[in-house]
């Protein structure tokens, strides 16, 4: 039997990374269902090629170009965020591969513990606004959940055959473009040096948020809901090589740390397979040509964004939420050269000063929180 694999997002960065996998591994692996936000052609040609039971494209306004596309073909095709919804409810799906960006994640990973699937999860932003509700549904639904962000993907293989709770973990991070420019430059960044990532080539808002470090923030606290660790037994270490993809410290001071290219079809597969591992293809590490691995501590004061997730993750309730509505309306404008680079940390900070803030909230309020929050820093940003 094969598994059966909803690919949310299969258009993006993951998305793309993630049929590379199933056209490796055929016959282990099919796309039963595929969804875009906007990117319709794109997904007409993955559809072509991956003869999915469903396609969904979340931008109503490309149903009719969609179906025009596929009119020959026998695949089922829907438009809009509910839709995408209920096809992660629906029944001919093994395992739901979240690679969508953003809040748009949050719903669909719910939807797909909440119905006992596997839940390969890319989409973070998901762990980091909902954390609570998530990790609790699957808990009580037995719907595992596998982490493809490659520092999680690194702590999880890291942990495998251990009785013994980890004492510590250490995420490390690349430490992004902006790694070495003094603070006093950071200012006058824009959208194409923040593209400019090192290692990785990633989708535009986690490139961007890899550049303020963000993105690490929000993997402290993705973390702290996957593996149920405390912030503050939660490191970040600079590691600009991105070899070592992450590390689990233990009570008897061992270390344990997953190892290899930065090539996101590793821990995409790994998700898909687990508890086996399969061939892969990639180009492997080679460490004798590598020479020199080097770790740093992250500089907090020209990278707030870092201490101010922390903090996100101590307060809890609806601070994530407001940190995270913030910093996607933020990156959207600094990509669009409407604001400046550093306004983005400055449009986290005041909305988390200003929003309303909910200790104990449900899916609803984080629902309100996020449109609260996005109204609240478009208008700051006019
Ligand atoms: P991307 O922008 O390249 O792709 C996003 C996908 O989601 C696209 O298919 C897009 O069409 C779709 N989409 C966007 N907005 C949507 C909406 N409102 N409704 C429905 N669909 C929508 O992003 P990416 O780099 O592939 O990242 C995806 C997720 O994976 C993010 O949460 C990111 O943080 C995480 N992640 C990415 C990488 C990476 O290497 N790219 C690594 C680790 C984690
Ligand atoms: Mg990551």
């Amino acid at each position: 039997m094969k598994q059966k694999i909803a690919l949310l997002g299969s258009t993006g960065s993951i998305g793309e990374q993630t049929l590379d996998v199933v056209r490796r591994h055929g016959d282990r692996f099919e796309a039963t269902v595929l969804t875009a936000g906007k990117r319709w052609q794109r997904l007409a040609e993955q559809a072509r090629e991956f003869e999915p039971d469903a396609v969904v494209i979340a931008d109503e306004r490309y149903y009719g170009d969609l179906c025009a596309a596929l009119a020959d073909r026998p695949v089922k095709v829907y438009a809009g965020a509910d839709a995408i919804e209920q096809i992660v409810r629906g029944g001919s799906v093994d395992t739901v591969v979240n690679a969508l960006v953003g809040y748009a994640g949050m719903m669909p990973s719910l939807a797909a513990v909440e119905t006992g699937k596997k839940l390969a999860l890319a989409n973070k932003e998901s762990l980091v606004i909902a954390g609570r509700q998530i990790i609790e549904t699957a808990s009580r639904t037995g719907a595992p959940i596998l982490p493809v962000d490659s520092e999680h993907s690194a702590i999880f293989q890291s942990l495998v055959g251990e009785r013994t709770p980890a004492r510590r973990l250490i995420l490390t991070a690349s430490g992004g473009p902006f790694r070495t420019t003094p603070r006093e430059k950071l200012a006058g960044m824009t959208a194409r040096e923040a593209l400019r990532h090192p290692n990785w080539s990633m989708g535009a808002k986690i490139t961007v948020d890899s550049s303020t470090m963000v993105n690490k923030g929000f993997e402290v606290i993705e973390a702290h809901w996957l593996f149920g660790m405390p912030a503050d037994r939660i490191d970040v270490l600079v590691h600009p090589q991105s070899v070592v993809h992450s590390m689990v410290e233990f009570d008897d001071g061992a270390v344990k740390a997953q190892l290899g290219t930065p090539d996101m079809r590793l821990p995409i597969q790994y998700a898909l397979t687990f508890p086996e591992r399969f061939t892969y293809g990639g180009e492997r590490l080679d460490l004798a040509r590598m020479a020199t691995l080097t770790f740093e501590e992250p500089d907090r004061e020209k990278f707030p964004a870092l201490e101010i997730a922390y903090d996100c993750l101590r307060r809890g309730g609806t601070a994530p939420c407001t940190m995270n509505a913030a910093n996607e309306v933020a990156v959207a404008a600094f990509l669009e050269g409407r604001i400046g680079y550093c306004d983005i940390v400055r449009l986290i900070e005041r909305a988390l000063e200003q929003a309303a803030f909910v200790a104990e909230p449900t899916v609803a309020d984080y629902q309100a929180c996020d449109a609260e929050v996005r109204r609240m820093t478009a208008a700051m940003i006019r």
